[in-house]
């Protein structure tokens, strides 16, 4: 009988348990997609997700076709789709990847009803290094802190190591909805040129990525906090769509490196670390876009957002021009400089006192790596309110970042052209009267303690 591969964040061939799993099987596999915006905790994709979202299926059809394979598409909830799939093909097997936020309960109750109905259902960890219930402190809880969770994965032993792409599939397709229906592209604006001419969505885009990274960035990866130059990866996207896994990652940069470049090795696979611990506070609390990890920020006293300030934040015409710089990268590209990500983070939230989920959500919408763990995580770590936080009181002067982090200023003049003409607007915020501010609303948590 057939089997059906379920692709969900996990759009490769290469590194794909769920698919192998299905070829070793043996017999024709069908392959589906499903955008599902109706299952209880799916959360509707941001445009820039939207538009990534549809390269890299388009990708992957290309590539499914070219070993033999094809790409069903369907629209729906998955408790009815996949039953319903599995009638119309008589399958005799189900395969996924696992999630891990609050979708696995979808997964977990299909994955019973299925079985009770006599089929074979498999789910397999392809997207972590390790899968979170495994990396737990001494007494059995979940990590607080990055450095003993990041410490804790190193211990449990290297990942295993990613499979192979098949060297051909006997696929099989039912019918399904055509990519273009989907209307995942922007149409009237077209706002996606700078992302078109920025990435090249799919696991073909992302395997060159990876290879352009070894030999340009990493040996620069010391410098990744400055935005000005390329040292760090940019594989965010693809991590996030699944088009490459970290066992990939992992595994290449333990392969043949120059010197330089293997100085970094341990600072870069400490930074897919803090992806990992996102997914393992996201696995242990699946509201984390909504609720505050430490629940004494419940109390933080959130100004009611001034429409202009919070406009002027979106739109990169603040007046602080690293802040400026990076939202207009943003809305450019679909992506920020970490460094920067934390800097207008900061200015969101401490100095203008606006709620952390209103920037989580600009950033959803907007980032082509938008990702319910790492977006929401790094929110709440920025905020304050997250595991592991940055203390409070430790707010980031853009001024001061600016100055070390851009000291040529060629990030700046790269976004704000502008920046030392008459044009350019006046700071929005007064930095160190909101900074005092900041603290001030901050008593309110210390007194909810
Ligand atoms: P590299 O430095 O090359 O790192 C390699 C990979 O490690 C990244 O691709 C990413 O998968 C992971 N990584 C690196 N830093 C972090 C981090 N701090 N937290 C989690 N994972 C990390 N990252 C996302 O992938 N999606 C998001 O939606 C997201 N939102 C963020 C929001 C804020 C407010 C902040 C401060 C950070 C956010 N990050 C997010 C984390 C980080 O900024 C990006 O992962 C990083 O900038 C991606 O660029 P890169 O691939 O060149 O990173």
């Amino acid at each position: 009988s057939p089997s059906i591969v379920w692709l969900r964040d996990d759009l490769r061939l290469a590194d794909n348990p769920a698919l192998s799993a299905a070829i070793e099987r043996g017999g024709p596999t069908l392959v589906v997609y499903l955008l599902d915006e109706d299952s209880p905790g799916a959360r509707p994709l941001g445009g820039a997700s939207r538009w990534w979202l549809h390269g890299s299926l388009r990708s992957l059809a290309d590539d499914l076709a070219a070993l033999g394979g094809r790409l069903t598409l369907r629209r729906g909830a998955a408790s009815d789709v996949i039953p319903s799939l599995v009638a119309e093909t008589g399958a005799g097997a189900v395969y996924w990847n696992r999630r891990y936020g609050a979708l696995r309960d979808v997964d977990a109750a299909l994955k019973v009803s299925l079985r009770a109905d006599g089929l074979v259902v498999e789910s397999f960890g392809a997207s972590l290094l390790h899968e979170p219930w495994k990396i737990t402190s001494g007494s059995g809880d979940p990590y607080r802190v990055f450095t003993p969770f990041w410490r804790a994965c190193l211990a449990a032993g290297d990942p295993r190591p990613p499979l192979p792409a098949p060297a051909s599939i006997d696929g099989l397709a039912a019918a399904g909805d055509d990519l273009d229906d989907w209307h995942l592209l922007p149409t009237r604006p077209d706002w996606a040129a700078g992302l078109r001419e920025a990435w090249t969505p799919g696991e073909a885009g992302a395997l060159d990525r990876l290879e352009r990274f070894i030999d340009e960035g990493l040996p620069l990866y010391h410098r990744r906090d400055e935005p000005g130059i390329e040292a760090t990866s940019r594989l965010s996207p693809h991590l996030r769509f699944g088009e490459l896994s970290p066992h990939q990652v992992w595994a290449r940069v333990h392969g043949p490196l120059e010197p330089a470049a293997a100085a970094n090795r341990a600072k870069f696979l400490s930074e897919i670390g803090w992806r990992e611990f996102s997914y393992s506070i996201l696995f242990h609390q699946p509201e984390l876009a909504t609720v505050n990890v430490r629940r004494d920020f419940d109390a933080f006293p959130w100004g009611e957002p001034d429409p202009a300030e919070l406009e002027a934040w979106r739109r990169g015409t603040t007046g602080i021009p690293i802040v400026d710089a990076g939202m207009r990268q943003l809305w450019t590209s679909g992506w920020m400089h970490n460094r920067v990500r934390m800097i207008v983070a900061s200015l969101l939230t401490k100095n203008l006192l606006i709620d952390w989920r209103v920037g989580e959500q600009w950033f959803w919408d907007t980032l082509v790596d938008a990702d319910e763990a790492s977006n929401a995580a790094s929110w709440q770590w920025v905020a304050g309110s997250g595991a592991d936080a940055a203390p409070y009181f430790r707010v980031f002067n853009p001024v001061l970042q600016a100055e070390r982090f851009d000291p040529d200023r060629a990030y700046v003049r790269r976004w704000v052209p502008e920046v030392d003409g008459p044009e350019y607007p006046r700071p929005i915020v007064d930095l160190a009267a909101s900074r005092i501010e900041a603290l001030a609303a901050y008593e309110a948590v210390k007194a909810a303690k």
